[in-house]
């Protein structure tokens, strides 16, 4: 199914200058950045990207705002993030417009974006009245032995398209309660939408008296990335987007011996058991593998099913893809928006040609839709591809909406295919057994930083701390105690005896 007629460009242009001028933010308009559009494909507007000395000048003036914010107790820091939050809540409506303009989210998921924002400024406000080090006990008479957190410093943020505000959040709002400044280099495939965060955290600075250069926003590419990773004064680099950009930023920082937290790639897979309530399953499937348009980190790619089960499952998978309603993402009907660009869609159709030669055959989807309408856009149907065994390319992340369908005979087997790809993200076990749900959550079964029971793979909430392992980067982001990435912890001994015992009991003077 097609849903009504995409927008213009001139229309959306008309509706992200509406949304950026009730938020109140400015468009340093210039032509080295493009703001585009995924709807149309087309460019909105040309902006200015930050030079080396922009860089430079954040920098300095994000480590000169730490000094006096590490010392800002931490509840009047969550002031800040309070009122980030009540903004937030505010222009939900203009941010998640700016989302479907930028990433080209459906509504719904643009709104839940937003709302995800809201939640996680929540979270660190409580967080700000807690940050708890411990009391240990120590082994010398008359002696306390305590562990205390601190800010850590000047935290880079670099953010994928994917996520264009939520990620962000993650972290600036936990950064920040923590006591860091916090420098934000955005995908530059998303900039109007980091203008407008920008401007709500800057309104929210001035009304509680924090420093202005708390946060610091610096339009541009890679290159502009780049500049934060090798700069020695900046303490973390937490950064989010492809495992490829993971293995440049990684090591780069560690040569520096800087910290960095890498959200990177997922390849994520859930297995379908035979006890299975497939009336709960197939929705959680299409929500998990075609959401997004199959652009989220923890996007269902590959299906591992129960031999007895599959006909049945795949016969009412592709009945649900088929009505899939695809096309202008502002439209309420609309479950499926558009790719990023046409070079994503290329990316998939080249994964596509290379699964049918190595064997696979597409059971639904797959064709590309509105393309005389929107020609420089990418429309498609998500796919659905039957493959015998796991092969080099449903082994690696397409970002696109492709599910590949594999079977399986035992819960053993199952889990080896699960996790026989480089990446770590999330995962997901359909089964009303008890015994193999525990198995699946084991230390013996998925190797995932996220492993879910009778749910999709994607959708995570903020309470629990989001990430994964291997080529996923083993960062943690967001809720249970991912701020300790934010902080150091100083261990303090402090004796209030008269004597000086030594630890180990070694004798000297
Ligand atoms: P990308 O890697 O192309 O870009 C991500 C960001 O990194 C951009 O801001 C880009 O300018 C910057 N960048 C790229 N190379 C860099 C370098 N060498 N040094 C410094 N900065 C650099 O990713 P993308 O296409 O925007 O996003 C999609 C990818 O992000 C997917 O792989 C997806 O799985 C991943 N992702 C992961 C998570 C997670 O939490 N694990 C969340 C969202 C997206």
């Amino acid at each position: 199914m097609t849903s009504t007629a995409l927008p213009t460009t001139d229309e959306l242009r008309t509706r992200a200058r509406a949304a950026l001028g009730t938020i109140g933010a400015d468009v340093p308009e210039g032509d080295d950045l493009p703001a585009r559009s995924p709807l149309t494909g087309e460019n909105l507007f040309g902006l200015t990207a930050a030079t080396d000395a922009d860089t430079e000048d954040a920098v300095t003036a994000a480590r000169t705002a730490f000094l006096a914010w590490r010392v800002t107790p931490a509840p009047r820091r969550g002031e800040l993030v309070r009122r980030l939050g009540e903004l937030l809540r505010e222009h939900k409506s203009d941010l998640a417009d700016l989302v479907t303009i930028e990433a080209g989210k459906i509504r719904s998921e643009a709104l839940g974006e937003i709302q995800e924002m809201i939640d996680v400024c929540d979270f660190a406000v409580g967080l700000s009245r807690q940050l708890y080090g411990r009391t240990i006990a120590s082994e010398r008479p008359g002696h306390r032995l305590a562990e205390t957190w601190h800010p850590l410093g000047v935290v880079a943020v670099i953010s994928a398209f994917n996520f264009p505000a939520a990620v962000w959040s993650w972290n600036t709002a936990i950064a920040l309660v923590c006591g860091d400044t916090v420098i934000w280099k955005p995908s530059e495939l998303t900039p109007l939408t980091s203008l407008a965060c920008d401007h709500l955290l800057a309104r929210a600075a001035a009304e509680t008296g924090a420093p202005r250069a708390v946060h610091r926003l610096l339009l541009g590419d890679r290159t502009v990335g780049e500049k934060l990773v090798d700069d020695a004064r900046v303490a973390l680099v937490s950064a989010t987007g492809s495992t490829r950009m993971g293995r440049e930023v990684g090591p780069r920082v560690a040569a520096r011996f800087g910290r960095s937290l890498l959200e990177l790639g997922g390849n994520n897979a859930a297995i379908v058991a035979p006890s299975a309530d497939l009336d709960l399953a197939v929705p959680a499937i299409v929500f998990a593998a075609a959401g997004t348009a199959g652009q989220r980190c923890t996007t269902l790619r590959r299906l591992i099913v129960h031999r007895d089960i599959a006909d049945t499952l795949i016969e009412r998978l592709t009945a649900a893809y088929t009505r899939l309603p695809i096309g202008n993402p502002f439209d309420d009907t609309t479950l499926v928006g558009p790719l990023i660009s046409t070079s994503a869609l290329d990316a998939m159709h080249s994964a596509l040609t290379r699964v049918q030669a190595q064997g696979g055959k597409i059971l639904a989807g797959g064709n590309r839709r509105l393309a005389t309408a929107a020609p420089a856009a990418a429309y498609t149907e998500p796919v659905l591809v039957r493959v015998d065994e796991q092969t080099d390319v449903v082994r690696e992340e397409t970002f696109a909406p492709i599910l590949y369908v594999l079977t399986y005979d035992t819960l053993d087997e199952a889990i080896t295919l699960h996790n026989d790809v480089p990446q770590g993200l999330s995962s997901s076990i359909f089964t009303r057994d008890q015994q193999e749900a525990e198995i699946f959550l084991s230390a013996a079964g998925s190797d995932c930083g996220i492993a879910n029971v009778n749910i999709g793979t994607s959708g995570a909430e903020i309470g629990g701390a989001f990430g994964g392992e291997k080529d996923t980067g083993g960062g943690r982001e967001s809720g249970s105690d991912a701020w300790k990435s934010y902080m150091r912890p100083a261990t303090n001994t402090i004796n209030y005896s008269s004597e000086l015992p030594l630890a180990q009991g070694i004798s000297f003077l």
